[in-house]
């Protein structure tokens, strides 16, 4: 059962690719712009543990050949989930402004959300620049003390400012490791849900941010 009756006390953060977006928006970049498999050889061993996101990120990034311009077109076909901007609104109504934690780059990030109009949600993530049609990575989140994750989003969950909050975290995938086993209440789906259930970690499932919007608006009335 859903305990969170006081939704003003709460912090919300969200991951972003396959959370808010549609798809990964990371691994279709990877996909679609490597000039090579390589990539796929890195992404296997990050899935099985033998390496954490930042190798893998830095290594997979280095087979990427593309234009800024043609980015940006992919970057404007990503879509949102849709009731995204409705779960907005509804944390908005409690004073709650949710926050951004990704293991992707905060330059699609911001390109997306630019794209459908969504202003003044901050983003944490790592960083990437252009050199030429090369992609630059840098990760200014990085926890020394973590080996899993590039951008260990627990550090967010455990501010001082959060010490009073009831934290709540929103994800789908490895990267949300982390953040799920800190946060009081994790929503999880995919392969996130199926971690989360191993470990015995009580989390809520979802499929659509729709699931989400109508268990906190539930548990408010
Ligand atoms: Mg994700």
């Amino acid at each position: 059962m859903l305990r969170i009756q006081n939704l003003s006390n709460c912090a919300v953060f969200l991951d972003f690719d396959n959370t808010i977006t549609t798809v990964d928006v990371l691994d279709e970049i990877i996909q679609k712009f490597s000039v090579d498999g390589k990539w796929i050889r890195y992404e296997n061993l990050w899935r099985d543990g033998k390496i954490g996101s930042k190798e893998c990120i830095e290594e997979q990034l280095k087979g990427i050949r593309v234009e800024k311009e043609t980015l940006n077109k992919y970057l404007s076909t990503v879509k949102l989930d849709p009731s995204f901007d409705n779960l907005l609104t509804l944390l908005r109504r409690y004073n709650v402004h949710p926050v951004i934690l990704s293991d992707s780059f905060t330059y699609f990030i911001q390109t997306i959300l630019k794209n459908h109009n969504i202003r003044n949600v901050p983003v944490y993530a790592n960083t990437v620049r252009f050199e030429g049609q090369r992609l630059i990575p840098s990760f200014p989140y990085r926890n020394s003390e973590c080996k899993r994750c590039a951008h260990c989003k627990r550090v967010h969950l455990l501010k001082p400012s959060m010490a009073d909050k009831t934290t709540i975290y929103i994800g789908d995938g490895l990267s949300d490791i982390c953040p799920a086993l800190e946060a009081d209440f994790a929503f999880a789906k995919d392969k996130l849900i199926d971690y989360l259930k191993k470990e015995k970690k009580t989390c809520l499932e979802f499929k659509y941010l729709k699931d989400v919007y109508d268990l906190l608006k539930k548990a408010q009335t």
